[in-house]
């Protein structure tokens, strides 16, 4: 892949860009976003360049599979395997910035700051 077509998660796995790993295996990585939006907020992103969940296909059906494995491994890794929150912008229209698929986990370690029940 040309760099002009890599996108800033391929450059991070590539270590192009700094980061640091929370986890990485064959099929993805785990980094903290770079402007959390709660107290715990993590990204898992397959090294696979998948642009949107959209565009994943039937011979994707492993790779997200083990993504989903990932995301509660690290969830309990880091102390909020009992609340969290997946998150999945797909497309530009709902906020994805970054063409390139990623599940944000989102949590708060506090007490004092719990999930609404209303919100999504
Ligand atoms: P989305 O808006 O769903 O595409 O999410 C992209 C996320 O990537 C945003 O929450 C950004 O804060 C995050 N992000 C962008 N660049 C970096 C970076 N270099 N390291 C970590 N997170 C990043």
């Amino acid at each position: 892949m040309s760099t002009e077509t890599k996108t800033i998660f391929t450059k991070i796995i590539e270590r192009e860009l700094p980061a640091e790993f929370l986890h990485e295996d064959e099929f993805c990585i785990v980094i903290k976003d770079i402007h959390p939006q709660a107290s715990v907020h993590l990204l898992v992103i397959p090294r696979k360049p998948i642009a949107r969940l959209v565009d994943a296909n039937e011979h994707d059906h492993e790779l997200l599979g083990h993504l989903m494995l990932v995301v509660g491994n690290i969830a309990k890794e880091m102390g909020v395997g009992d609340a969290f929150r997946l998150v999945i912008n797909n497309g530009e229209g709902a906020g994805q910035t970054v063409p390139h698929l990623h599940f944000h986990i989102l949590a708060e370690h506090s007490e004092t700051h719990k999930f609404s029940e209303t919100n999504l």
